[in-house]
């Protein structure tokens, strides 16, 4: 994120304005505009970008404003700009010694959203913000389809998804960047009778499927433990998305917060611990899900655990640490963490059910 020099790339600066923005929660249309004019600069010569710097004429290109004309100007100057600096420690919160070590140990994001759904950037720009973070891989698990309010994936268009990022992961293999790898999955919503919202074909062709309730949160105990037992049950189920559902006061929708949603949490990790599903950590600073009480009990239970952001936009992919630091104070260790598994350890494990093999004990 940092340069010097004359060898500063504007469209670079205004990215890591973006992603600095989009780490501290800032709305995606506040983020827009510094995405947008990156795109603007990316598709200019150097020469014409500094001759309309110089003649102040930035302003005139469509998708460039006061504020980002001005970062461009500053960064072809060879400085930093004054606005990136000013966000560049927004949500950059510190964690302890034993958070940064886990957090050092971890490859990859199991939870993560594009425009394609309810996120705010195109697939591409996602994964190669991933890879910048230095992931090794990453899984993108676009909404399903009863999820209409984020634009739920119907078959069709998932299918498609597949090809783009076939084609993606082609194109990465090739760069000469560092390894990585997207992978394909999907967050599925667990319907209320138990079963995933998408056809049972395709769900065996992701590489990981999150399962996660979204609707009637406030069911009866009884019969959410039955619905979230049946989700853990299903063969295609890798990890169990934001468990509670809860919304700390203070963050989201109107700052007004959302309560648990109530189950049985020692029938649901023990199904966890039997069925091989990953317990996710959700790192969103508004979810913070599950609690620390309920974390303790998963691993209590032996759980796996999969510290995800459940990004949705390029500077989210940087929560893991928040995820990391209640791990860490909850007792998950890195050998228990499925996100400090190479692609190939991580992948053996979520096509257990396809291999017929057991479930570990
Ligand atoms: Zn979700
Ligand atoms: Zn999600």
């Amino acid at each position: 994120m940092s340069g010097c020099g004359s060898a500063r790339d504007p469209a670079e600066d205004l990215r890591s304005i973006a992603f600095c923005l989009e780490r501290a929660l800032e709305p995606s249309y506040r983020v827009r505009a510094f995405r947008t004019a990156a795109a603007v600069v990316d598709a200019l010569p150097r020469d014409e970008l500094e001759a309309r710097a110089a003649a102040g004429s930035l302003t005139e290109l469509k998708g460039l404003g006061k504020v980002t004309a001005l970062a461009v100007q500053e960064s072809l100057r060879g400085e930093e700009p004054v606005y990136l600096r000013r966000v560049q420690t927004l949500g950059d919160t510190p964690v302890s010694e034993g958070a940064a070590a886990l957090r050092a140990a971890l490859q990859g994001d199991c939870h993560t959203h594009s425009d394609w759904s309810d996120g705010g950037s195109p697939i591409e720009e996602m994964a190669l913000a991933g890879r910048a973070l230095g992931h090794r891989w990453m899984v993108l698990t676009d909404h399903s389809p009863r999820l209409t309010v984020a634009n739920g994936l119907s078959p069709e268009r998932l299918l498609r998804q597949l090809d783009v990022v076939a084609e993606l992961n082609e194109r990465f293999a090739e760069d000469g960047g560092p390894p990585f790898r997207l992978l394909t999955g999907i967050e599925c919503d667990i319907n209320e009778d138990g079963t995933l919202d998408q056809e049972p074909e395709l769900l065996g062709r992701l590489d990981l499927v999150v399962a996660s309730v979204h609707s009637k949160l406030r069911m009866p105990r009884d019969e959410m433990t039955a619905r979230m037992v049946a989700a853990i049950s299903n063969p295609h189920t890798d990890v169990l998305g934001h468990c509670t559902g809860r919304q700390v006061v203070g963050h989201g929708r109107g700052g007004k917060g959302r309560p648990e949603s109530e189950f049985d949490a020692e029938l649901v990790f023990a199904a966890c611990a039997r069925f091989g599903v990953a317990v996710e950590v959700n790192s969103r600073p508004e979810r913070l899900d599950p609690p620390k009480r309920l974390l303790r009990l998963a691993v209590e239970a032996g759980c796996s655990v999969a510290i995800d952001t459940d990004a949705h936009a390029p500077g989210q992919l940087d929560w893991q640490h928040l995820g990391c630091e209640r791990a860490h104070l909850t007792g998950v260790t890195a050998d228990r963490v499925v996100n400090a598994w190479d692609v190939d350890d991580l992948l053996r494990w979520t096509r257990r059910d396809a291999a017929g093999a057991a479930p570990a004990r």
